[in-house]
């Protein structure tokens, strides 16, 4: 009878799975393994692809017999929304501080390069150092092979990872790469798995030891933000570029790297609130004391609230060399920076600076500046002008005092960053105190849980 139930299950599981995969455009495949006793076979190895037919999900016989009791359906969706997470692609503008006009490219396996899906690609051999410059009108692709010219839009493919060089730096991308010659710059435009870019950007954001477990909570605040900012740049033709402004992209991860890692163990996890995926913002220090979104944005941003980092009697980014920071700043580069933006120009001379209104956190929220005119701005954008112009050693965050002394103004502050969401320096503490990514992510985003894509 037990034989007969698991059979009768099996079936309908099947049938089931074939028709919830054709229903997603996905492809069903199963093979049948293993060496059971009395030749019966003991898994069914079950396989959703896409149009590229990789195998993105497997489910063993035993596994079916555990979820014989629950509902066939709810596994079917689980499986269904696994394969369907695997296939979603992010587009990455890379080098995109760069004014680029040429570069070189490595790739390990054949390179294949098409003008557009109606032209025959031309293949380049495997290992052929290729020379990609833009000029007048069209992209030119120099190798040992010769010289081959192509119009404005270039598409490169191949089997295995490539290797960009821009200005003495290395990228390592994956092989799916649109380049566009505007006639001035270069648009390198790396479309990838998403999950390959969350373990970039983990690689790239984080930089601690000593925890693993804060290096998952990272890969789930990166995945979060991904996820909840997709297509941020999608007027200019892609989704993130690869700076701070997104989030740090320096290129794929190595498999033995600690942000691949944390990727893999969080596959597919996310912060939502509300069911929503969240904009899981995060910076580098709060300084004691997180950001309410009202002190950076001007509206509210859901899920974001500001926090004590404190725990256990310790404020956890104490360790951190931006707790606390000082820096003086002449007057001259001083107005010279507040000069740059008409917003925070107050005319020929400087003569004051002060905080009239601050956050929750006690971060600045407007910023007013006396000189020849008197300015009222946001601070947030006080703090951008500022970064933009001395750098962003100079004034850290917005949680700051100023006083005028002689020539110089004097900012004392803490933190660094926007403050908004997690501390990476209290995550890695938390994390080497014993707590687990779950804890971390509950103390920095407490109204937020924790779900799938
Ligand atoms: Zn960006
Ligand atoms: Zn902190």
């Amino acid at each position: 009878m037990k034989i007969k139930k698991l059979f009768l299950f099996t079936v309908i599981f099947i049938f089931s799975c074939c028709l919830a995969a054709q229903a997603s455009n996905l492809w069903l495949s199963l093979r049948a393994t293993g060496t059971p006793p009395k030749g019966w076979v003991s898994n069914i190895i079950f396989a959703f692809s896409g149009s590229t037919r990789r195998e993105i999900a497997v489910l063993p016989l035993n596994v079916i017999a555990n979820e014989a009791k629950q509902s066939y359906k709810s596994k079917i969706a689980a499986l269904l929304s696994e394969a369907r997470n695997d296939q979603k692609t992010v587009r990455v503008r890379i080098f995109s501080l760069q004014n680029l006009r040429e570069f070189i490219i490595k790739p390990s396996s054949k390179l294949e390069v098409s003008e557009s899906g109606e032209k025959k690609p031309v293949f380049l051999k495997t290992g052929e150092k290729t020379e990609i410059k833009g000029s007048g009108d069209k992209i030119f692709l120099k190798s040992k092979s010769g010289v081959k010219t192509f119009a404005g839009v270039i598409y490169i493919k191949s089997k295995s990872p490539l290797i960009v060089r821009s200005g003495g730096r290395d990228k390592k991308i994956y092989c799916n790469l649109k380049v566009s010659w505007t006639g001035k710059n270069l648009i390198l435009i790396n479309r990838m798995p998403v999950e390959s870019y969350v373990a970039g950007v983990t690689d790239s954001e984080f930089s601690f030891s000593g925890s693993t477990e804060a290096w998952k909570a990272q890969a789930v605040v990166a995945r979060s933000y991904a996820v909840a900012c997709m297509g941020r740049h999608k007027k200019e033709g892609y989704d993130f570029c690869d700076s701070t402004h997104c989030q740090n992209f320096r290129g794929l991860s190595s498999r033995d790297s600690a942000g691949f890692a944390a990727a893999g163990q969080t596959k597919g996890l996310i912060l939502k609130y509300k069911g929503k995926p969240l904009s899981a913002f995060y910076h580098s220090t709060c300084g004691g004391k997180t950001a309410e979104a009202c002190e950076i944005f001007t509206e509210p941003a859901d899920g974001i609230e500001s926090i004590k980092d404190f725990l256990e009697g310790k404020t956890l980014c104490r360790n951190s060399p931006h707790f606390k920071w000082k820096s003086v700043v002449s007057k001259e580069r001083l107005l010279s920076a507040l000069q740059s933006d008409e917003l925070s120009n107050p005319g020929k001379f400087l003569a004051k600076i002060e905080v009239p209104v601050r956050g929750k956190s006690g971060r600045a929220r407007m910023v007013k500046i006396t000189g020849e005119k008197v300015k009222i701005l946001p601070g947030y954008q006080f703090w951008l002008i500022l970064g933009n112009n001395l750098g962003w050693g100079e004034v850290e965050s917005t949680w700051f005092d100023v006083k005028k002394s002689g020539n110089d103004f004097i900012f004392e502050g803490r933190g660094c960053g926007h403050g908004l969401g997690m501390c990476q320096w209290g995550a890695a503490e938390m994390g080497r105190s014993g707590a687990s990514f779950r804890q971390i992510l509950k103390h920095y985003y407490p109204e937020a849980e924790i779900g799938n894509i």
